[in-house]
């Protein structure tokens, strides 16, 4: 697969987008990838990202705002398909070193299928 225009070089989740790296993908529409995340924290833990490279929450641009919305639409939907939405689910960014944001390509944490402590540690 061609890399994208919009690739950030080296980016992990950018090389999964374009099938570099493999990944157990459950969902790919409108701009939003969602795959589980290699070292799951809950029974259900999906990560959910823009297939265009944006850094992080704070590199977001108001012209990002309609993805931003689809990617909580999917959520939603994947929480749906995954049975947690009526047990529950978190929906979480890490946005810098004190949130422990290791990936530098901006992805929301679905996490579900048991009870998840507040506030997180
Ligand atoms: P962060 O700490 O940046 O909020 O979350 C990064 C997440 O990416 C972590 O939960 C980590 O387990 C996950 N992750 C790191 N490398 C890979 C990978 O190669 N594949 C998948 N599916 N997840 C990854
Ligand atoms: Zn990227």
């Amino acid at each position: 697969m061609n890399p994208r225009e919009d690739r950030s070089p080296g980016c992990l989740f950018c090389r999964i987008r374009d099938g570099e790296i493999p990944a157990d993908i459950v969902y790919r529409r409108d701009g939003v990838l969602a795959f589980r995340d290699i070292d799951p924290r809950a029974p259900v833990h999906i990560l959910v990202i823009p297939e265009k490279h944006i850094s992080g929450l704070p590199e977001a641009e108001d012209s990002d705002r309609e993805l931003l919305g689809r990617i909580c639409r999917a959520a939603a939907l994947i929480a749906r398909r995954e049975s947690i939405e009526r047990s529950g689910y978190r929906l979480v960014v890490n946005s810098g070193p004190d949130a422990g944001q290791a990936v530098g390509h901006l992805h929301f944490h679905l996490l579900g299928g048991r009870g998840l402590g507040w506030p997180p540690g």
